[in-house]
């Protein structure tokens, strides 16, 4: 299907004055839903068209007269519409998806019940209800649904049960498109209320107990939000009563429609998690609150400006949580876990302005959409905000709800409010920061007794208020160099180690000096502050990505500090960036430090020792124990040992559920010491949608021709697999210690990645791309086929960019490999 382009969204926006949208659904069946859509609309004249996406289209009317059905040509209805006011009638078949997109629909495997719920972002609505599907036409929805006798139906706006499956809904606020929602099924639902709106918290029925027993402190979250947002912007909560869906197979973490919002539900946690898990989650339900003022009560005029959107989401999601939550160490945890994503997107090939791209279309739109937009918008927010102070920045953004209420903006707008607002010119910090990609390597020059600035391909001027932390004998003392030039003076006296960004405000690609690295694991003992050691990570995991420090320094580094790490946060993202379980690594991350260290089996010995290390030192049954606990199964090389953990013998304090038997069944899987029938076994023993996806990892990894050929059938399509199946088998697919068995799959994926658009689309489509491309096979040959494939002129867009980031990901593992002498 052809994406809108801006300047027929212009055209249709100087044309059109949407009064209102009338929807009615009716559920009660199972591959298909009726939806008819009768539009209000005011026209100055004119030729546009109309946003459809049905199986069928039945009748379609304007202002009483029936049109030709067949008029729909790729999921647009021409139509005239002379000057003056108009109603459109559409009644058409819609399809449930299965993609997470439009009305997905879901059978939840635990019990067989059916669970749906809409997703429109960024163009799936037309694929719901007839529509001008674009940001920038909002308005008032009404909606009814007729769905079966057991399910609730939440949306948008509040609505009631006005007969035995029969849902009416209030007429809601002026909505744009890509934001209406509904989430319809037998959820079960926790009703609330705080400071006269409604609350409400829905899952699954089968992940009741978990939705029970978290309910007080996520509504303590969402309290403690919408006081601090009403305190600091000034304005109430626009859109009446606040639902929270956590929904299953959803592929982003959440999505802000406004009064609905849907989150993916391993965000509820049925086994037992470390705290940066539950920290995770607050600072999503945080970021999707501040949505409903920034991107739902003003919304981009154009997708351009969805990196703003995020951004500001980001900034003032983590500010909230760590400022007026339980969860005081967000800004931690969103150091450690958060910030190389987006300093390694930032260094890619397909790296871009964190803003004016133009985003011609939705779908060059989504492909920007990234840890640029997330990562780096929110370093870049926070630094301006540090720089205007809070007063100009809320002032600023007080005025900015204020003249757009209920409207859309553009990134000018807000930057013209800060102006007001007594910010300065911001120009020139927007050309350097925001219109220019790249990161600018600073390093330190001992010899010369300077900071050197090196600015990327495409260079700007960027100013940067550089902390430093040097080691005096007995403390970490802190400065501050101002870099506005190549070179800057900084002596600092011979064999002094330094520590760059100690307080996490800087954003440029940094790294761990040599002399600095050869005393730190003396030092890291001694560094009681969690930020300067969650900056030294960060630092440690960006040199060895730029081959500027050894990963056997790094290995040395994480030896060293780790048994004094008390965040769990930072264990836990050393252990996934060291470990083979890809849990919550992003495909082409996983085992990054192992792949390029001179003797990986010595190395994984030397890591899972210092794990099982912190385990036994941690409190029982703490966070940091259960972290620790997890990295260590991640590195494990001694069958016994898991075994042992399995049966609970030898880890007092740890809990061995569900969620920890089967870390243990995959590290198994990928040593060859399971099989088949075990993993069956114990996938019947809790048979759920995440055992489920656990089930096909371990499948799909063990060392076994069928059981790879089975995971094949699932990424060329011949095999359904849901979105996060794709991901979960791709991820456990490609292992190292199976180059034999797997060798014949680098060819196969080169020449079969390309027909994978005939049966994915949208985000598993990439997803598809990126999980099963064979990083554990890193090499010449690897990297020599990634770029002829990148030079086909008729691949698709989405696959071409995860190629060019997978490819400067093997790049990036070879260039380590030969500077530091890694075979
Ligand atoms: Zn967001």
């Amino acid at each position: 299907m052809r994406s809108l382009q801006l300047n027929e969204a212009r055209d249709r926006f100087d044309l059109l004055e949407i009064t209102s949208y009338d929807v009615t659904l009716d559920l009660r069946e199972e591959t298909t839903f009726a939806s008819t859509t009768v539009i209000e609309v005011t026209s100055k004249g004119g030729d546009t068209f109309l946003d459809l996406k049905p199986v069928a289209l039945g009748r379609i009317e304007l202002d009483g007269t029936d049109l030709p059905v067949d008029a729909l040509d790729d999921g647009r209805y021409p139509l005239t519409l002379p000057a003056g006011e108009h109603r459109i009638v559409v009644e058409s078949a819609m399809p449930f998806r299965n993609d997470g997109e439009g009305l997905h629909r879901a059978v939840d495997p635990a019990d067989g019940r059916p669970y749906v719920y809409q997703m429109s972002f960024m163009s799936a609505a037309p694929s719901v209800f007839a529509c001008f599907d674009q940001p920038d036409l909002k308005a008032p929805y009404t909606l009814r649904v007729a769905a079966p006798d057991d399910w609730i139906v939440v949306a948008n706006a509040a609505g009631t049960e006005v007969d035995r499956g029969r849902w009416e809904f209030e007429q809601s606020q002026p909505l744009s498109t890509y934001f209406v929602s509904l989430v319809a099924g037998p959820y079960h639902r926790i009703a609330d209320h705080h400071d006269g709106i409604d609350l409400g918290l829905l899952a699954r029925r089968s992940l009741a107990p978990a939705l029970e027993k978290d309910a007080e402190e996520l509504l303590t979250l969402t309290r403690q939000c919408f006081d601090e947002f009403h305190r600091l912007f000034g304005i109430r909560y626009a859109f009446g009563k606040y639902d929270q869906a956590f929904v299953p197979e959803f592929n982003a973490g959440a999505m802000e429609n406004p009064g609905c919002v849907t989150f993916r539900d391993p965000l509820l946690f049925s086994t037992r998690v470390p705290r940066s898990m539950r920290i995770q989650r607050a600072t999503t339900v945080a970021h999707e609150m501040a949505h409903q003022w920034f991107g739902n009560l003003v919304t981009p005029k154009w997708w351009d400006d969805l990196w703003l959107n995020e951004a500001f989401a980001e900034y003032m999601g983590n500010r909230v949580t760590a400022e007026v939550t339980e969860f005081d160490d967000a800004l931690v945890w969103a150091a450690v876990a958060r910030k190389n994503w987006g300093l390694t997107a930032d260094s890619r090939p397909s790296t871009h302005p964190v803003a004016g791209n133009g985003a011609l279309d939705a779908d060059a739109a989504l492909q920007d959409f990234d840890g640029i937009s997330y990562s780096k918008g929110h370093a870049v927010l926070t630094q301006l905000a540090h720089q205007v102070g809070d007063d100009v920045f809320l002032g600023g953004v007080r005025d900015h709800f204020t003249r757009h209420r209920f409207g859309n903006a553009t990134m000018r707008d807000l930057f013209g409010s800060w102006e007001a607002a007594g910010a300065g010119d911001l120009e020139p910090w927007t050309a350097a920061w925001l219109r220019k990609a790249g990161l600018d390597r600073i390093e330190l020059d001992r010899q010369a007794g300077a900071v050197v600035r090196t600015p990327p391909a495409d260079p700007a001027d960027r100013t940067h208020v550089l902390g430093v932390a040097a080691w005096n004998g007995t403390a970490w003392e802190r400065g501050e160099v101002r870099v506005e030039t190549e070179r800057t003076p900084y002596v600092v006296a011979p064999g002094t180690p330094v520590i760059l960004d100690p307080d996490d405000t800087a954003w440029a690609d940094l790294t761990i000096d040599p002399v600095t690295a050869a005393a730190l694991p003396g030092l890291l003992p001694t560094m009681t502050d969690p930020l300067l050691r969650a900056t030294t990570w960060i630092t440690l995991r960006n040199g060895v990505h730029h081959a500027r420090l050894d990963p056997d320094a790094a290995v040395a580094m994480i030896c060293a500090g780790v048994p004094a790490e008390d965040q769990d946060a930072a264990v836990g993202t050393l252990g996934v960036w060291v470990g083979d379980d890809g849990e919550g690594a992003r495909g082409v991350v996983h085992e990054k430090l192992l792949a390029t260290v001179r003797d990986p089996e010595r190395s994984r010995a030397d890591v899972h020792q210092t794990f099982l290390a912190r385990a036994a030192t941690a409190p029982a049954g703490s966070d940091l124990q259960l972290a620790a606990y997890q990295a260590a199964t991640g590195t494990a090389t001694s069958t016994d040992w898991l075994r042992a953990l399995l049966a609970g013998t030898e880890t007092p304090g740890l809990e061995v559920d569900a969620g920890m038997r089967w870390r243990v069944l995959k590290r198994l899987a990928s040593l060859g010491a399971t099989d088949l029938d075990e993993l069956d076994r114990e996938l019947a023993r809790e048979n759920d949608a995440k055992t489920q996806i656990a089930h096909a990892w371990s499948h799909a990894r063990l060392p076994d021709p069928d059981a790879k050929a089975w995971a094949w059938q699932r990424f060329t399509g011949e095999a359904a697999a849901s979105n996060y199946e794709i991901e979960a088998i791709g991820t456990g697919f490609w292992a190292s210690g199976q180059d034999e068995l797997l060798m014949p799959y680098v060819d196969r994926y080169l020449a079969e990645v390309k027909g994978t658009t005939a049966v994915r689309s949208g985000w598993g489509l990439a997803d598809g791309a990126l999980f099963f491309y064979p990083i554990t096979m890193a090499g010449p040959d690897l990297l020599a086929g990634t770029e002829q494939l990148i030079g086909d002129p008729e691949l698709n867009l989405s696959i071409r960019r995860v190629l060019v980031d997978a490819g400067d990901e093997v790049r990036s593992r070879l260039r380590t490999r030969e500077r530091y002498g890694a075979s």
